[in-house]
């Protein structure tokens, strides 16, 4: 028995997948957006059961208040202030070294997801807000990608598949949603064990599409609590004739620019300003250390700054104004050290 049939034994050998279904999921390439709590888990399912490709875009780097529920991340990476994609790297290829891993540390918006979802076969949600999901379902259903959506705050959380062609979008379901009106993990907070339960509900819709086992497909939102044992299945309504997305083919979300180029980060006193397409990171660690303390990894430079707050610069030209949630204050201090 060679390598390959030893590693996925037990999951060929359950009968829906078998050795045609292992070759299929060798064969796939999926997406995951946002590697925070779901897009690990995910990320961990996927590779361990052998999907060829698995392309990963996360913004965002380790901090220690990520440990409880991100599975793929320890304290050195927190220590380090390591990309969620670059550490995830790091951990999956130590899992399983024939999958293909793409690490992408970048903002996923308008501007990049079309490309970023090029060759890819289904696209797994993983992020923690609304703006980016209808953008990811917007780009998916106008290329014809199955979308795999969930969410988890406090200790509810939810999933679907939606295909293109078979099944109602985002969208249809959810279109005037808001995050829960403003509650999100960074200000109600969340426990890990639903965090894994919707992410596996994700990751088994994901399997089933990828071995083409359409039949077991669900079509259903599943809503659940696990802390008050609650669980609701919403059978899916027939896709909306005037849904923009699947219905018109408008697709709003891919309609607006690209760069957002201020956004207060939720819960965690930062402002992210994105106005400049790249930025040199060891020219910036020069020009910034006269006036404030500077520290490089090979992805991101963290300047201390006499005012107090504190910038953190990404080589795709992205800046966080950390200690504020003022778009103004974060604005004049952009302005003062990177200038426009
Ligand atoms: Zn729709």
């Amino acid at each position: 028995m060679n390598d390959k049939y030893e590693r996925y034994s037990r999951q060929m050998l359950f009968a829906p997948i078998g050795a045609a279904g292992q070759e299929r999921l060798a064969q796939s390439r999926v997406l995951i957006v946002g590697m925070g709590a779901l897009g690990t888990v995910l990320a961990g399912h996927l590779v361990r059961s052998g999907v060829g490709l698995v392309r990963f875009a996360d913004r965002d780097y380790v901090e220690l208040s990520n440990l409880q529920r991100q599975m793929l991340y320890d304290e050195e990476d927190a220590r380090q202030g390591y990309p969620k994609a670059a550490a995830a790297e790091r951990k999956l290829r130590a899992i399983n070294s024939d999958v293909r891993l793409e690490p992408v540390v970048a903002d996923v918006t308008a501007g990049n997801v079309e490309r970023l979802l090029d060759g890819i076969d289904l696209v797994a949600d993983g992020t923690d807000n609304f703006t980016t999901r209808f953008l990811l379902n917007d780009a998916c259903f106008k290329k014809g990608i199955p979308f795999v959506y969930g969410g988890a705050v406090s200790s509810r959380g939810m999933s679907a598949i939606f295909v293109p062609g078979r099944t109602p979008c985002l969208r249809c379901l959810l279109e005037h949603e808001d995050g829960s009106a403003g509650q999100t993990c960074d200000t109600i907070g969340v426990i890990s064990p639903v965090v894994d339960m919707v992410a596996s509900y994700q990751a088994v819709e994901a399997i089933k599409y990828l071995v083409g086992a359409s039949d077991a497909q669900r079509r259903s939102l599943v809503t659940m609590d696990v802390w008050r044992t609650y669980y609701y299945e919403m059978k899916f309504p027939a896709p909306r004739h005037d849904c923009p997305t699947c219905g018109l083919g408008q697709y709003p979300a891919l309609q607006v620019d690209g760069r957002n180029t201020a956004t207060t980060l939720c819960g965690r006193e930062t402002v992210q300003i994105h106005e400049r397409s790249s930025l040199d990171l060891a020219e910036w660690r020069d020009r910034l250390a006269p006036a404030a303390a500077v520290s490089l990894n090979p992805f991101l430079l963290r300047a201390q700054l006499p005012e107090g707050e504190r910038l953190v610069l990404f080589s795709d030209g992205r800046v966080l104004v950390q200690g504020t949630d003022d778009v103004v204050r974060a604005r004049t201090i952009y302005a003062r050290y990177i200038g426009h």
